[in-house]
């Protein structure tokens, strides 16, 4: 790969240095595959390039009957623009790999062996690593001179210490089948765990990243690095989401079987599809959840109770796994566009130095807590794509230097 051995500047946007001569700025094409979506850009830096989604992968009349042919239309989308797989001026891709076990703690650089690590994974996530690794083979297959990275979605909270990671089950089973926390939107929580440490006045910074969008979760972030996150060894634990219920009495599950019948795979899509803010009036999209409320609707201002009821719980433990707490960080869909759930999550927070200024939350301001307040509150928009591009080219550049 002797192309690549050249100084890529990183464009990032803390970076504060320029491309100096003879640098190139790192361009990555970043592939974030869902069960029946692909996500893609083409990233130098804060630089956004391309974007697009191919949606509604597999479903009847859909334009892409899998994975292959949904990357063969991104294929033509790119190369409309110029940008296509073949372009040379292509510095790696970028593979959002949702799980990764304890196996892959940090982003990696993709080989046959790592597929194969990738694919013993498949149990523990068996929606989204086939299509992660769908997307992996064919990009592969058609750039086999490029470096590929795969970034886990999993690695931020590989540092969530065995007291926060262990669940209070049989131990040999446990590990056997590797029943623990893991954790999710990591990316997402490394990103904005970041940009919210520099708004603490003093060094290391302890965070509460809220990550509120169709997924959920919460994490504590000390020093840079996650004690504790929300999700466990799927993403249906924690808060309440768009269609998940998040934490649930175990014995609901047994009950649902027993009194109702329903098959093992009939309540995963329950808890999984119809739960969550959706089970609970409805609406899975909080904009609409939001305007029952003002309408007075109880089904909606039942959810939205449930939903920061939850979220304030949340906030309240990780204040005390973490100690002392310099700075929640509201990010996703949800936390970066609604002032209301952002309020109702900190109101009567006061006494832990937590408050909400109503004009600047209103505002949407990225700052919205009051002048002098204990915790810093602040709105930061997240940029997984950006995070796995920098990830990305972190790995290009040490493979480059060994
Ligand atoms: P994400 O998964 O991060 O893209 O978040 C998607 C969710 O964000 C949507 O389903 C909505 O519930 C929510 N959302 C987007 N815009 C708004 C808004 N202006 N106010 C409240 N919620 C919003």
């Amino acid at each position: 790969m002797d192309q690549h051995q050249v100084l890529i500047f990183r464009g990032g946007d803390e970076s504060g240095a320029a491309p100096g001569k003879g640098d190139i700025v790192g361009r990555v094409l970043v592939l974030n595959a869902g069960s029946s979506s692909v996500k893609y850009q083409i990233r130098s830096g804060a630089e956004r390039l391309a974007s697009g989604t191919v949606e509604r992968i597999g479903e009847p009349g859909s334009p892409a009957a899998d994975h292959e042919a949904a990357l063969g239309i991104v294929a033509g989308e790119l190369a409309e623009r110029d940008l296509g797989f073949d372009s040379p001026e292509l510095t790696a891709i970028g593979h959002r790999v949702v799980h990764g076990g304890t196996v892959f703690t940090e982003p990696t650089p993709i080989t046959d062996e790592v597929v194969r690590g990738i694919e013993a994974l498949i149990p523990l996530a068996p929606l989204h690593n086939p299509a992660n690794l769908a997307c992996i083979e064919v990009t592969r297959r058609l750039r086999p001179d490029l470096p590929q990275v795969a970034v886990f979605d999993t690695a931020f909270h590989a540092t969530i210490p065995p007291a926060a990671s262990t669940y209070a089950i049989d131990r040999e089973t446990a590990v056997r089948l590797g029943i623990r926390r893991y954790g999710f939107h990591g990316t997402s929580h490394a990103y904005v765990s970041r940009k919210a440490a520099l708004l603490a006045a003093g060094s290391p910074a302890n965070v509460i990243v809220l990550h509120l969008g169709n997924g959920a979760s919460a994490s504590a972030v000390s020093a840079g690095r996650c004690v504790d996150t929300s999700m466990g060894m799927t993403p249906l634990e924690g808060l309440v989401m768009g269609t998940r219920s998040g934490d649930l009495d175990p014995e609901v599950i047994f009950h649902l079987s027993r009194r109702e019948g329903l098959s093992i795979d009939e309540i995963d899509r329950l808890l999984n599809r119809r739960s969550g803010m959706l089970g609970l009036c409805g609406d899975n999209d909080m904009r609409a959840v939001q305007e029952r409320v003002a309408d007075g609707d109880p089904d909606a201002e039942l959810a939205l109770s449930v939903y920061c009821h939850r979220l304030r719980k949340y906030i309240g433990a990780y204040y005390a796994v973490l100690g002392a707490v310099d700075v929640i960080a509201f990010t996703g869909g949800v936390g970066e566009n609604s002032a209301p759930v952002r309020e109702r999550a900190l109101t009567g927070l006061s006494a832990l130095g937590i408050a909400v200024d109503p004009v600047r939350n209103g505002r949407g301001e990225s700052l919205i807590s009051p002048d002098g307040a204990l915790v810093k509150v602040a709105v930061i928009p997240t940029d997984e794509e950006f995070e796995i591009a920098e990830q990305t080219l972190g790995v290009v550049e040490r493979t480059n230097l060994e």
